[in-house]
């Protein structure tokens, strides 16, 4: 299964990719989780990355492309991957392309997930992240059974930086303006799958399934 992710930040991308990629045993591709990690490494892609991130703008494209190529030569990504945050540009979405076909490969499905803007602003604001395995939480709709502690991992639960109002208004922004053109890039291509995911967090998995299964078979 070779899928991509699309969709705002806040419409849960995160979270569906790692639950389905844990169900369907292939890596989840996370581009912001790389760049994190980078940067708790403090490596200079890291801290290349981290100007941009804090502002809530894109990493340019040719480092983002090459982390990209890197991390698709490994073993565990040729059984199949799930990508969450990549392409986020139409430039992203060509080289994806051109990666993909040297590497004889195709996409399954592109799935864009779907939620009201209010809602994103209620689901980023509230949302906690470990510090030590990237888990995904929410102090509203998705608590850890101690408060403050990854279930996972026994992390230390924070906020991301980038996770405020105001950041967040900037990557709307840039949402619309440099990744939302990739929904009809990816329709043009018969790839595209659009998924409601609002009231939905973390259930929605076998649905998309589902859909997906049905697109390959049409
Ligand atoms: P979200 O989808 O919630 O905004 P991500 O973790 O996917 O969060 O991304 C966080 C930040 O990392 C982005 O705002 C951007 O600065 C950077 N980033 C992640 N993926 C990409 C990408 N494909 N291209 C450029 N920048 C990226
Ligand atoms: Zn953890």
């Amino acid at each position: 299964m070779r899928l991509v992710f699309l969709g705002a930040p806040g419409t849960g991308k995160g979270t569906m990719a790692s639950v389905m990629a844990k169900q369907l045993q292939i890596p989840h591709i996370s581009t912001g989780d790389l760049f994190r990690l980078h940067l708790a490494n403090k490596t200079e892609l890291g801290t290349l990355a981290e100007s941009y991130m804090k502002d809530g703008k894109l990493v340019p494209d040719d480092v983002t492309v090459g982390m990209v190529r890197e991390r698709l030569k490994e073993d565990d990504a040729q059984k199949g991957f799930i990508f969450d945050g990549f392409p986020r540009t139409i430039e992203q979405g060509k080289a994806l392309d051109a990666m993909l076909q040297e590497m004889n490969l195709s996409l399954d499905a592109v799935v864009d997930l779907v939620v009201p803007e209010e809602e994103l602003f209620r689901r980023i604001t509230t949302r906690r992240v470990c510090k030590d395995c990237g888990q995904i939480y929410n102090t509203e709709t998705l608590k850890p059974k101690v408060e403050g502690v990854c279930d996972t991992c026994g992390g230390e639960l924070i906020q991301r930086a980038d996770d405020n109002a105001e950041t967040l208004r900037k990557r709307l922004d840039v949402y619309t303006e440099q990744t939302a053109p990739l929904i009809d890039f990816y329709e043009e291509k018969k790839l595209l799958l659009s998924f409601d995911n609002h009231n939905k967090m973390g259930s929605g998995v076998d649905e998309i399934l589902d859909l997906v299964e049905k697109h390959r078979q049409a």
